[in-house]
């Protein structure tokens, strides 16, 4: 390939994938490729694919028929198309990949996509080239970083990867067999991060991994911290008004972390917390490594940390030998909390899993009834805080211009979208709004004055059980 190449990234799954396609186009555009939207135009497209969905696997192959077809369009034009599948599905499914789907030039794993300037090259020279190792090089280190103008398209809010890995096995989950076992960044490599993403304008920031709280990177002293201590040391930076962290662990919720709500004003009242189910005989069958108990005390001392706290959580209905009782507890769970929003799937087994070979597998109608059931116990709750929210002030980060002209749009404390009139020139400030309306997903409000102005309130809903649906895409973690 010569001259100015185009380089298409298109990203499934979660937060942990919209990183790594960025640190991807990072990387390549110091190979001269530039980002397109247009998969026709790529000289080449990379699918960065998610493993944590049921046939995972199949969508991506059927993705790869249409590529097919976009890469014999481009032959007819005389222009050749590189196709690389990367991610999760990549290292599960490695050369596998190549056989079913001779379209695919590259597979490369999670852990070794730092390497692709010379995959590619290798592509080049005809070979079809499988990379699904774990190597035992940085990572991290050995990416690009964006240029100040890549950070600035990418927006206000930015997401950071502290941590990646899994060593806790839950018996349902495929994280621990495609991401590795736990790894931290050093702690300085993400503070010089953060400061270049301030630079660049960005207000917020999000510490990413799949068990996120397990942190303990090394420290500028050679000792490891912890996310509670790194998370001081970042709100420290410059430009940076505003931090969260996910997806987190029940059982890694220690000490520091906990009195890091208490302490850092800039650490937002909301945390997912994954709980799966209510029933302590689920959660042993899931390996999930603590108890209800454990869990609600965990809630508790959050709420006491800081008291407007609002969480989420995910939830596995049927999961194998769920009896009525069992989720019984997870309904009842869920009224103990009050969460602010939930992500709720059917159980589904995931080849390779330790979960996949249990008897007592749920009748799928059962599974179904079961979702339902929880979803209206969480949307009932949603729709209460959101009322609760009407006629409150709170700090809204705005983050992007709405869908119509003169709206803007940004995110509560607790996550929420919320859209005001205002200009584009308020992108990147904090503002605070009263909500006036509300609809199913959105709050809508007028601004009324920069922080700390009259009327501006620290949070709106002190000791009170906010809840949302959750924007974000699903994270396989914690
Ligand atoms: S569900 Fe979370 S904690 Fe459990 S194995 Fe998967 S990534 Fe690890």
């Amino acid at each position: 390939m010569s001259g100015a190449r185009k380089v298409h990234i298109r990203s499934f799954g979660c937060q942990m994938n919209v990183y790594d396609s960025h640190r991807m186009a990072d990387t390549l555009a110091g190979e001269g490729y530039a980002e397109t939207a247009a998969a026709g135009d790529a000289d080449l497209i990379i699918l960065n694919t998610c493993h944590i969905r049921e046939k995972a696997a199949e969508k991506v192959y059927s993705e790869l028929g249409r590529m097919r077809r976009l890469k014999e369009a481009a032959a007819r034009d005389g222009r050749r198309i590189v196709v690389a599948v990367a991610g999760c599905v990549a290292q599960a499914e490695g050369a596998e990949i190549i056989r079913r789907a001779p379209t695919v030039d590259l597979v490369v794993g999670s852990q070794s996509f730092q390497r692709l300037p010379a995959l590619l090259a290798r592509v080049e020279r005809g070979d079809a080239v499988v990379d699904t190792e774990f190597p035992v090089e940085g990572k991290f280190g050995a990416l690009k970083a964006p240029s100040p103008q890549a950070t600035r398209a990418r927006g206000v809010s930015a997401f950071v990867t502290v941590q990646e890995g899994c060593d806790k096995f839950c018996t349902f989950c495929v994280v621990p067999y495609t991401r590795g076992a736990e790894l931290s960044r050093p702690a300085a490599e993400i503070v010089a991060e953060v400061a270049r993403l301030a630079e660049a304008g960005v207000r917020e920031v999000t510490l990413i991994g799949q068990n996120v709280n397990a942190y303990h990177g090394v420290g500028p002293g050679g000792a490891p911290w912890t996310l509670g201590r790194l998370l001081h040391r970042v709100a420290e930076v410059p430009g940076i008004a505003r931090l969260r962290y996910t997806t987190s662990h029940p059982g890694d919720m220690e000490a520091s972390l906990i009195a890091a709500h208490r302490d850092l004003a800039g650490l937002m009242p909301h945390l997912h917390l994954p709980v799966q189910s209510g029933s302590d005989r689920i959660l042993a069958a899931m390996n999930r490594r603590h108890t209800r108990a454990q869990y609600l005390r965990t809630i508790e001392r959050l709420r006491q940390a800081r008291p407007d706290m609002a969480f989420s959580s995910d939830f596995i209905v049927g999961f194998p030998a769920e009896s009525e009782q069992d989720f019984g507890a997870t309904l009842s769970l869920i009224d103990e909390v009050g969460f602010a929003g939930a992500y709720s799937f059917k159980y589904s087994a995931r080849p390779g899993t330790p979960a996949a070979e249990l008897d007592q597998q749920v009748a799928e109608d059962v599974k179904s009834e079961r979702l339902q059931r929880l979803q209206r116990a969480i949307d009932r709750q949603q729709a209460a805080f959101n009322a609760r929210c009407l006629g409150r002030s709170f700090e809204v980060l705005f983050e992007r211009t709405g869908r119509y002209p003169g709206q803007i749009v940004g995110r509560s404390p607790y996550l929420q979208p919320v859209q005001v009139p205002g200009s584009a020139a308020s992108i990147g400030e904090i503002g605070t709004v009263t909500i006036t309306e509300l609809s199913a997903n959105s709050l809508f409000g007028s601004l009324v004055g920069k922080p700390g102005a009259p009327g501006s309130e620290r949070g709106p809903l002190a000791g009170e059980r906010p809840r949302r649906r959750d924007p974000m895409p699903a994270e396989p973690g914690g």
